[in-house]
């Protein structure tokens, strides 16, 4: 297939590459420079802008750091695009720009998904990325073949703004879930339980989660994960920021009751615009809440 990709930063790139690499045919643009000079020449066309990018495609991807940079994309390509082809926005942005970018599409006679992803630039570079999608089961369909490039799992959420939805659901458990995990963590060293023991116990018992198995944040404690590597992101805390951001503003557009959700956001708000975690895997908070103030009885 011919495939137009817009943004090409840490995860775009290793998207694109893998889509070259599976035999379509890949014209890229990125705003900036070293995102483009970045690109592998040979195997990729590189646009003089996005329009250019979207022009006579079967399906455009666009992979951007937010809802505004999605916006104003979406609205410089979707009047060039053919029509029956496929827009895939697999940027994290809020339900409702994605939302509005579907009806364009279909006001346009363009297929829209929004399929934001989990799994990171590792999942990226490995292909084994999970996309959660929303639009139509025709458009679903269009968009699984590549999906299976780029990934290991496509769940169809619903219609439009469903992925979107998804993801900031799953993400603000994950902030929530990885802020209990390191509070369980402070606590075990103020009762000089072993943290080894910790996880030994809630690995196994009712208190598991993926925070705890899979992306311990104790250093030497579980399997290997950003806390044995200096807490380089993985997946940073400044992105968990954002996906806190879009789940809160959800939640008060649609009167939901999320209170841990919004002390997650608080916590992690701290620790990006106060604390220099932005740059730091978002499991390093575990650190700021083993160093804070005893609370005096
Ligand atoms: P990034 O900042 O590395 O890449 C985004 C790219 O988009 C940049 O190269 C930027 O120059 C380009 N861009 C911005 N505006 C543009 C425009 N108008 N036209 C063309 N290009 C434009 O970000 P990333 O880490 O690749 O993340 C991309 C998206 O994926 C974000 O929405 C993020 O929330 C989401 N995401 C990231 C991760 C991760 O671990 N990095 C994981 C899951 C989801």
């Amino acid at each position: 297939m011919k495939i137009g990709f817009i943004g090409l930063g840490n995860m775009g790139a290793p998207m694109a590459q893998r889509l070259v690499e599976a035999g379509h045919i890949v014209t890229g643009y990125d705003l900036m420079e070293s995102a483009i000079a970045a690109m592998p020449k040979d195997m990729i066309t590189i646009a003089n802008d996005a329009p250019d990018a979207a022009r006579d495609q079967d399906i455009v991807i666009t992979m951007l750091p937010d809802g505004e940079s999605l916006a104003s994309v979406a609205a410089a390509i979707i009047p060039v695009m053919r029509q029956r082809s496929c827009l895939i926005d697999c940027s994290t942005v809020d339900v409702n720009t994605a939302r509005v970018v579907a009806e364009q599409c279909k006001e346009a006679n363009i297929l829209g998904l929004d399929a934001p992803v989990s799994g990171g630039v590792v999942g990226a570079v490995s292909g084994t990325l999970t996309f959660m999608v929303g639009g139509s089961v025709a458009s679903f369909a269009i968009g699984s073949q590549l999906f299976e490039i780029m990934g290991q799992r496509a769940i169809h959420c619903g219609e439009a703004g469903a992925g979107q939805a998804a993801k900031i659901c799953n993400n603000m458990i994950l902030g929530v879930s990885m802020i209990a995990t390191c509070e369980a963590f402070a606590l075990a060293d103020d009762l000089a339980l072993d943290r080894q023991k910790l996880f030994d116990v809630v690995s196994t018992s009712s208190g598991n989660s993926w925070s705890m198995s899979t992306y311990c944040p104790a250093p030497g404690v579980g399997p290997k994960s950003p806390s044995d590597n200096h807490y380089a992101p993985g997946f940073s805390a400044a992105l968990m920021l954002k996906d806190l951001h879009l789940a809160q503003q959800a939640a008060d557009l649609n009167g939901t009751p999320t209170r841990a959700g919004k002390l997650a956001l608080d916590i992690y708000r701290d620790f990006v615009e106060s604390k220099d975690g932005a740059s730091l895997d978002f499991s390093a908070i575990l650190n700021e809440l083993t160093a804070g103030q005893k609370i005096e009885g």
